[in-house]
């Protein structure tokens, strides 16, 4: 059975490439049938938010994004709990498999021991200091104090850690489902801690840990993290667990709209679009100020858009559609179709998503939204008038709140003309034309968009006027502006006599 989880760490709001991660991995359990877990990370008691767990539960929710096992279900699943530091006392006895096997050793190294090292190699021009093979035979640790002093040190309840052995030269190799063979040599891997000093296990340990006990298959994550990974092949190999080793697929990057570098969780509020699902409300790291920054749902995207939107940031179907739902994502999605190359983030493909979405739903849907809107503006307006409004002003709105905005021209006479075309299309015979229009209007029987146009047509033509004439001063007439939707809709909704007293009100 394939098993995979999204594993977030509850430092602060989730950002969209998170969301990818998640919508990956839920994507090929729903397509493979198999089982969508979610496993929070909260080792690092330094780095934890207060709310972010929450937020995360809550963006996943609205984008659609379904877990089988997690912290959050009524009844515990097989692996409960699902939260890391719940799980603190079942780490221990792995680390001290590792020292048992001689993989692993107790590092009494204080702080400034470790300050020094790193003076060391920096001032001998060492590239990346490491705690390493090299270094660790001159450090304080089990393997190079003698086992009578370790022994002390550990029942005088020194400070310790317990350190990954890395061996000095070998090959780690492992099939990255997106990047095919992964070589790195052990030289590039430090002695990085399992334990820290507070008896709390370090990422790497747990996450190793939790993915082998909740037999996890595919690990799906980003770029990022591609660099841990031989250490964590060299963890499966030493726990004995090779032959369950999940699969491994790093995601590609997102990169900025320009494409210069790493989208970040500031490009956003920087650049004016939201980079979070959701609004976040915290504090400004030095002054301690809350803060907003802006999220998609408070925006007026579409969950579907955005899942939409998501979906195409480092995968393709390999056709030409480009809308999906979340079913035809389900359908279509595969690894092998996720690219290597970093996507660029593009914000105005998101916005086309919205607008798709929108204008495919239902005008009943539309109209309730916009009674809702207008209803908070003092205006009533009825079910099938609200309807036919939607219908025509929806191909102009990306959001929600655009169809009130669009809507105004039927509650609002205009307060003011366009002067372009005041000053380039109206003249004594238009505005002529245009009264003549404005008498015969409230007679008429037949109000669609189509009998108007024909009863304009005539009046124009009467005039000695093309209707290519007229249109531009009336739609200016009607609604004070140069362009907006269709101009005999807008006409028939408003109705003839509200019509006729607008370009009466205009000609005076
Ligand atoms: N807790 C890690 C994170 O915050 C998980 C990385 C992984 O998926 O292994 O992204």
């Amino acid at each position: 059975e394939v098993r995979v989880r999204f594993a977030p760490s509850p430092t602060g709001p989730l950002h969209i490439g998170g969301v990818r991660t998640a919508l990956y991995n839920y994507l090929l359990a729903r397509k493979l049938g198999g089982k969508m877990l979610l496993r929070i990370e909260d080792t690092d008691q330094n780095r934890f938010v207060p709310g972010a767990e929450d937020y995360i539960r809550q963006s996943l929710e609205w984008a659609g994004i379904e877990l089988d096992e997690s912290p959050w279900t009524a009844t515990p699943g097989p692996h409960a709990p699902y939260r890391q530091s719940e799980r603190k006392p079942m780490y221990m006895q792995y680390a001290q498999q590792l020292i048992d096997s001689g993989h692993a050793y107790y590092a009494f190294d204080t702080a400034e021991d470790l300050d020094a090292m790193r003076a060391r190699l920096t001032a001998a021009k060492v590239p990346n200091p490491q705690y390493n093979s090299i270094t660790r035979a001159q450090m304080r640790n089990s393997l190079t104090l003698p086992a009578e002093e370790v022994k002390q040190l550990l029942e005088s309840g020194a400070q310790y850690v317990i350190r990954l052995k890395v061996p000095r030269k070998e090959e780690i190799r492992f099939n990255d489902l997106i990047r095919g063979w992964v070589v790195v040599h052990s030289s590039a891997v430090d002695d990085k801690v399992l334990m820290k000093s507070d008896g709390m296990p370090t990422y790497h340990l747990a996450n190793i840990v939790d993915d082998h006990l909740m037999e996890i298959t595919h690990v799906i994550r980003g770029e990022e993290w591609l660099p841990s990974a031989p250490l964590h092949v060299l963890l499966y190999r030493y726990f004995g667990w090779e032959d369950t080793m999940p699969q491994f697929a790093h995601l590609p990057l997102l990169l900025k709209p320009d494409g210069t570098g790493k989208l970040s969780k500031r490009d956003g509020d920087r650049l004016g679009f939201p980079v979070f699902p959701l609004e976040w409300h915290g504090k400004d790291a030095e002054t301690g100020e809350p803060t907003v920054s802006s999220g998609y749902r408070e925006s007026g995207y579409l969950p579907e858009a955005f899942i939409n939107f998501l979906a195409f940031l480092g995968w393709n179907p390999g056709t030409t559609q480009e809308l999906f739902t979340m079913q035809e994502l389900i359908d279509s999605f595969s690894i092998e179709r996720v690219s290597k190359s970093p996507a660029r983030f593009d914000q105005n493909k998101v916005r086309w998503y919205n607008e798709q979405y929108l204008r495919a739903k239902p005008d009943a849907e539309l109209a309730q939204y916009l009674q809702e809107a207008l209803k908070g503006q003092g205006l009533e307006v009825p079910t099938n008038k609200a309807e036919q409004i939607a219908a025509l002003v929806k191909e102009r709105a990306t959001f929600p709140a655009d169809l009130a905005k669009e809507a105004q021209i039927f509650f609002t006479r205009p307060g003011s003309y366009d002067e372009q075309v005041i000053s380039k299309k109206w003249n004594a015979q238009v505005a002529g034309a245009l009264t003549e229009f404005a008498k015969q209007l409230p007679a008429a029987t037949d109000t669609t968009p189509d009998a108007i146009k024909a009863l304009l047509t005539q009046v124009v033509e009467g005039q000695g006027l093309k209707l290519g004439q007229v249109l531009q001063a009336l739609r200016v007439a009607v609604t004070g502006a140069a362009a907006g939707p269709d101009l005999m809709a807008i006409m028939s909704i408003l109705g003839t006599q509200e019509t006729a007293q607008r370009i009466e009100g205009a000609v005076a």
